[in-house]
């Protein structure tokens, strides 16, 4: 395979861009390898700054859920774009994307549209810790909120990628407001209730963690989080960043049946364009200023290309909610066939997925924790990582990342990433 332009491109952007990258996993580092510079994309493909087509399974890190260049997303922004691109000031376009959402998902009263899953979950925290009048949050080893100071602890994503024990920058005494428990470990999150008594403001979650892989809520681990929350008076934050409209309409509280007190939203929500938004109980967003004295604002945020893109692709997921179906059905179908390869080829291997989320771990053994997902074979997966790229499949530069699957991926995709597995895995052997 040709990359000489993204070899190029990636040398010159080292001079003016810090390591050549705008989000530090772009730059696979921990893959080893030159970043492929985009072009273009369309459905279920990229194309790269050499012309070379690959399925793609990061899908902008989930936005792309009906695929890239959805037409009624593109035509619309083309269309609200000559009205200009901003105002700051309230649009009726603003009320019908709350509107929506909120008839989408439970237990959204009011919902603040802000311009990334960072902000929306640093902001989610500020009103919890506002509301309840403690310092204190739980969140869990390895999940993701966003780079905001309070989140980097422990956490998933690049930070784990590129194991980072702490993040020079972090105050000490932010980061020791910060206390974490290994995911699916209800008994690590009991001792630090009773050792924190009436001091934590809230604990936030991925209801499904996609940012050390995917991985999976025990099965009544959200349940007994959800009765520690409503006893101890601490608010329940699911960040819905990944999960939110793709799980379901409703996201992981639909499709887990859990209700959570405020949920952020990212990824989907925007179509692709930068939104984020956190939402939920009344009683706790009324406290948001100008309603409350919990501060928080946004010179973009509602920004009207944002919104309407957004609001398309939400409005076709919620009246097309046969997408949900067939992504879990595609979703399945690619598990059962990689699966089957590694079986073949006797691998041990643990893939875990639920609807259009999934990731292959290296390992011989369930996957439940960041823990399990570190002892895998990170080696291996760096690997499989480029024998795929050569087979032009596109998969998240990490072993501690989710694959996002659209509903633009055909199942002669699905079959072409099953046999790029089988022949990627005789190319490594
Ligand atoms: C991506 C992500 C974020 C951060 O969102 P950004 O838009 O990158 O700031 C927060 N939480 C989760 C679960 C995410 O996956």
């Amino acid at each position: 395979m040709k990359i000489t332009n993204s070899e190029e491109l990636f040398s010159r952007a080292q001079r003016s861009i810090p390591g050549g990258v705008n989000s530090p996993v772009r730059a696979f580092k921990s893959v080893g390898g030159t970043p492929l510079f985009i072009k273009k994309a369309k459905g279920a493909y990229l194309y790269d700054a050499d012309d070379n087509r690959y399925i793609d399974y990061i899908n902008s890190w989930g936005p792309m859920i009906m695929g890239h260049a959805f037409e009624p997303v593109v035509e619309a922004i083309q269309k609200k774009a000559a009205d200009s691109t901003s105002f700051g000031a309230p649009t009726e376009l603003e009320i019908e994307m709350a509107e929506l959402i909120k008839s989408m998902a439970p237990n959204v009263d009011l919902i603040r549209m802000v311009s990334s899953g960072t902000e929306a979950c640093m902001s989610a925290i500020r009103l919890a810790r506002g509301y309840t009048g403690r310092n204190k949050i739980i969140k869990f080893e390895g999940c993701y909120h966003g780079h905001a100071d309070s989140f980097l602890v422990k956490a998933g994503s690049g930070v784990a990628t590129f194991n980072i024990q702490t993040v020079p920058g972090v105050t000490a005494g932010v980061a020791a407001d910060t206390l974490t428990a290994p995911y699916n470990d209800i008994e690590a999150v009991e001792q630090l209730i009773a050792e924190y008594k009436n001091q934590i403001a809230a604990i936030i979650i991925e209801p499904v963690a996609g940012n050390m892989g995917c991985i999976l809520p025990a099965e009544n681990f959200l349940e007994q989080l959800r009765k520690i929350c409503t006893k101890e008076d601490i608010i329940f934050i699911f960040d819905e960043v990944m999960t939110g409209f793709r799980l379901a309409p409703g996201g992981a509280q639909e499709r887990l049946k859990i209700d959570a007190d405020l949920v952020t939203y990212g990824k989907v929500i925007g179509a692709g364009m930068p939104v984020g938004a956190f939402g939920g109980k009344l009683d706790i967003m009324k406290q948001i200023a100008p309603l409350g004295n919990v501060y928080q604002a946004g010179t973009l945020s509602g920004n009207p290309i944002a919104m309407i893109a957004g609001y398309i692709l939400l409005s076709h997921l919620n009246s097309n909610i046969s997408v949900y179906k067939e992504l879990d059905e595609k979703g399945d179908y690619l598990r059962k066939g990689l699966f089957n390869v590694f079986d073949k080829a006797n691998i041990p291997v643990a893939i875990n997925q639920i609807g259009s989320m999934l990731s292959v771990h290296f390992i011989n053994k369930p996957v439940n924790n960041f823990a399990d997902s570190s002892a895998a074979n990170i080696a291996l997966f760096n690997k499989f990582f480029h024998a795929m790229l050569d087979e032009g499949v596109y998969l998240p530069p990490s072993a501690f990342e989710s694959w996002f699957m659209s509903n633009a991926l055909s199942y002669a995709d699905l079959d072409n990433t099953i046999s790029a597995a089988e022949n990627a895995i005789k190319s490594i052997k």
